[in-house]
């Protein structure tokens, strides 16, 4: 018989009753250090006390109003995104796939109030992960995700990650945008390099193509700036965000330049709870802590440490490891034999380690962004004991 809980995942035989900061504690009061934060979104924690006591104020006085209204709440955190990125204004979701659907929809009416209404394709990489929904399961693009689900949402081509002579050559009369994920997340965290998105920007102006980020999961702080494209000095002109924006609450948001955003007209598009006051008050909380004075550069040098430590562990691995990659709090570690890392992940859970399988052989470590070298230490020390272990099987 099915289960009531409809079979979508594999989950791991554990539940958890409460967290405190980076700590998540099982029905058996058993402890775990989660470098997962519920996959990447969990940015300050568990039950930071700032947070707690926003969402706790807000839900004593208003939960939901709809968008026919005024939200100051939604507002404030609007105008802190708009002075704090490239974007000039800020379409709110509750998910990252919507905030990508939102920039879908954006970036077709834009090209076709720009007299283009043939353009509406959109370049996305090989490996990319972008949702769930039907478009962004297409902008995937990964057979897995598809198979099924046919007819696929036509309008997404894909060209080979981090490669722009096949990007400039999949531009066609039609193309309206291109999508990139600054650090692809799922696909096993792998940083676009630098002069890649450089070059994408010139390629955009050149074509006259809008430019979509995909920063749901490299976002709000997680590799050390608030987003990952700003270590590249490049803008968007559209960016999804979501994840890490909520810090544990459900929140996406599409931000975007003025001449995007101004295509979606009053009554274009719309969410009933998207930007609601509880929504808002757990957001505007995060941006407090994550934009205080020294907070990101914190993580970015966190970032540094964990970066070297795993250096070391890949280095001393006999072979079981072949590389950490990422930056700042996003860290993917690839394992060498194909499918290793789904039991790493297995043996780290087993060690009371907290870690998130990705494609392309990889562990991912993900923690919250408040986390402190002593606890880098102890995750690595746990690491290194599974692959200890790992290296005795294999003996
Ligand atoms: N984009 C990226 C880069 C993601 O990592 C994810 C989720 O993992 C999504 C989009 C989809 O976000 P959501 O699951 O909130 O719809």
């Amino acid at each position: 018989m099915i289960d009531a809980v409809m079979p979508t995942y594999a989950r791991a035989d554990v539940a958890f009753e409460r967290g405190q900061g980076p700590y998540l504690f099982d029905r058996n009061g058993e402890r775990y250090l989660d470098f997962a934060a519920g996959i990447a979104v969990d940015a300050l924690g568990h039950c930071h006390p700032h947070l707690v006591a926003a969402l706790t104020e807000q839900a004593s006085r208003l939960w939901h109003v709809s968008n026919l209204y005024e939200i100051p709440g939604q507002r404030r955190l609007a105008e802190r995104l708009v002075a704090s990125t490239f974007a000039d204004s800020v379409f709110f979701t509750n998910s990252g796939a919507e905030a990508l659907e939102c920039a879908f929809k954006m970036a077709r009416r834009y090209q076709s109030r720009a007299g283009h209404p043939e353009r509406y394709r959109v370049i996305c990489c090989t490996g990319a992960f972008h949702g769930r929904t039907l478009a962004t399961i297409a902008a995937g693009g990964q057979a897995r995700h598809l198979d099924g689900f046919g007819p696929v949402v036509d309008g997404f081509d894909h060209v080979a990650f981090d490669n722009m002579n096949e990007m400039r050559d999949a531009i066609t009369p039609e193309t309206a945008a291109i999508l990139v994920e600054p650090v692809q997340g799922e696909g096993g965290i792998r940083p676009v390099s630098e002069s890649c998105l450089r070059a994408m920007r010139a390629t955009c102006d050149e074509f006259g193509l809008a430019l979509i980020l995909d920063e749901v999961q490299s976002g709000m702080g997680r590799t050390g700036k608030l987003f990952a494209h700003e270590w590249s000095g490049i803008v968007p002109d559209i960016m999804a965000s979501a994840k890490g924006l909520g810090g544990g609450f459900p929140v996406g948001a599409c931000l975007a330049s003025e001449a995007c955003a101004s295509a979606l007209s009053t009554g274009t598009h719309g969410s009933t709870f998207g930007g609601n006051p509880l929504a808002m008050a757990a957001a505007n909380a995060v941006l407090d802590v994550v934009l205080e004075d020294g907070f990101l550069d914190r993580v970015a040098e966190t970032g540094t440490y964990l970066k070297e430590q795993l250096d070391k562990v890949v280095a001393n691995s006999n072979g079981v490891l072949a590389e950490a990659r990422g930056r700042g709090l996003m860290m993917g570690i690839r394992c060498t034999v194909d499918g290793a890392n789904a039991a790493l992940n297995r043996s780290l859970l087993d060690r009371r380690l907290l870690s998130v399988p990705a494609g392309d052989n990889v562990v991912r470590w993900v923690p919250p962004l408040i986390v402190e070298t002593s606890h880098v230490d102890d995750a690595v020390a746990i690491l290194e004991d599974a692959v200890g272990a790992m290296q005795a099987e294999a003996a």
